[in-house]
């Protein structure tokens, strides 16, 4: 029987779509009908297994799945040794300490002899210990935020993203103490056939992945700018250069970090550069 690449992925959660996402953009086809424990793919060798997050750690490390897309907060909380394969970008968020209004925060300090609740035990009793500070941590599964207000915490510690959801409860963030992504994280023992449909993937991640940080540009440029416009551009290629009709100008393609692409538009633009194209890069492999 062929061998497939199991794959656990977060059943409905914040994590879903955009694991989801990234599998089909690297042009894998599959149903992604949630109702499922269990999905083939039509046209790579990968299987899913859609689970709650809290679990996806544990079934990597037992070997059921082989590979897993989850919080790296998950991951370090549940302090199980894994290969981190990627870090995927998506799903940002941070853990931090908030505090009832009225709550005079000047530090970590201000937590001494508090109780804390939290979902994430293990990462914020780790930094407590960092810092010399003695809290009684709770940990609680879900509705950290409302803690407060109930009487049972004085302050939380819990992931934020926007931080909304803290302010509807009369909270104020006074501290992150941790950032997490999501990560692809893998069974360290893979057998080799696994290991080379491990690879596989990872090789289109990777080219998905770079596509999203680069634009590609191409402009008409007077020839006698082009040592000054390669020097900006820079990067880890030459451009290409085309000669046209006018022997004064030439026409230049290349790839420019998205981070940077409006710097370099605006000193392009200073150095005569004419009829610039920007176009997104669907994939891009080495
Ligand atoms: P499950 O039912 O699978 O256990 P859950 O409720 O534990 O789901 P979600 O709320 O879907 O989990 O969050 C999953 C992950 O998304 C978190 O572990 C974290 O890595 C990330 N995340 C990003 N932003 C936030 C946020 N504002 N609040 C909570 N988690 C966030
Ligand atoms: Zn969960």
């Amino acid at each position: 029987m062929e061998s497939r690449l199991r794959i656990a992925v977060q059943k409905s959660g914040r994590l879903s779509e955009k694991s989801l996402q990234i599998i089909r953009d690297c042009g894998i086809r599959f149903g992604s009908d949630s109702r499922l424990l269990k999905e083939q793919a039509d046209n790579f060798p990968i299987e899913f297994l859609y689970l709650r997050d809290d679990d996806i750690p544990r079934y990597v490390y037992d070997g059921v799945a082989d590979i897993g897309i989850v919080g790296r907060n998950e991951y370090d909380e549940q302090g199980l040794e894994l290969e981190v394969l990627r870090d995927l970008g998506f799903s940002k968020c941070r853990l931090s300490i908030a505090v009832p209004e009225g709550f005079a925060y000047e530090g970590l300090n201000s937590l001494e002899g508090k109780r804390i609740a939290t979902s994430y035990p293990g990462i914020l009793a780790r930094k407590l210990a960092q810092a010399h500070v003695n809290a009684r941590i709770y940990e609680i599964s879900g509705s950290v935020e409302i803690t407060p207000s109930i009487g049972v915490a004085d302050a939380i510690c819990d992931l934020v993203s926007t931080g909304a959801t803290l302010v509807s409860n009369g909270l104020r963030e006074t501290e992150a103490i941790y950032w997490s992504t999501a990560v692809m994280i893998g069974h360290p023992g893979l057998f080799a056939e696994k290991r080379t449909i491990l690879n596989r993937l990872l090789l289109r991640i990777d080219a998905v992945m770079r596509a999203d940080d680069y634009k590609y540009i191409m402009f008409n440029l007077p020839k006698e700018h082009l040592d000054e416009a390669a020097a900006i551009i820079g990067g880890m290629k030459s451009p290409t250069v085309t000669p046209l009709l006018d022997e004064a100008w030439c026409a230049v393609q290349t790839v420019v970090r998205e981070e940077r692409f409006w710097d370099v538009l605006e000193q392009l633009k200073a150095l005569g550069a004419q009829g610039i194209l920007v176009t997104a890069i669907e994939k891009m492999a080495d």
